[in-house]
């Protein structure tokens, strides 16, 4: 566990103690719940879309310090953007935690969702890294089952 501490940064243990937008959303016309196994992550993302624009945008949920730091900044990154753009985030994130810089180049547009970075040598870690976007994506997907990172 001693080289996975070095995840563990100042932005990321703040997201955790603090997160960002965690609450249940009164007004969300489209949400998703998405399920970690492995490490035991749930979660539950609300959204509200104006047309194509996430005016809105929160979670619920239980689980390790990565996602739910991880969901925290998402939440945080996504207010005020379109789909396309949550879509283009999702992707080019998701590409950054499993290592795969294939067609992004570098990380940038990323802003502080870079702190993920080092998350792509620890597999076990890119499902909890990941969980929160997999489940926006089903959410804005507008998809009803559950999300599951197996
Ligand atoms: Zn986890």
């Amino acid at each position: 566990m001693s080289d996975l501490s070095e995840l563990y940064q100042q932005v990321i243990l703040d997201h955790y103690k603090r997160p960002r937008n965690f609450k249940r959303l009164p007004d969300a016309n489209r949400k998703a719940e998405g399920h970690n196994p492995l490490c035991g992550d749930e979660i539950t993302v609300y959204l509200h879309l104006d047309g194509d624009v996430i005016t809105d945008v929160s979670f619920e949920g239980a689980g390790c310090a990565i996602s739910k730091a991880s969901a925290s900044m998402m939440t945080a990154t996504l207010k005020g953007k379109t789909k396309a753009e949550a879509k283009l985030l999702f992707d080019k994130f998701h590409k950054m935690v499993t290592g795969n810089r294939e067609g992004t180049g570098d990380p940038a547009g990323l802003g502080k969702l870079e702190v993920f970075c080092g998350v792509s040598e620890f597999p076990v870690r890119v499902k909890c890294a990941s969980l929160a976007w997999h489940t926006l994506n089903a959410a804005l997907d507008g998809k009803n089952e559950t999300v599951s990172t197996e």
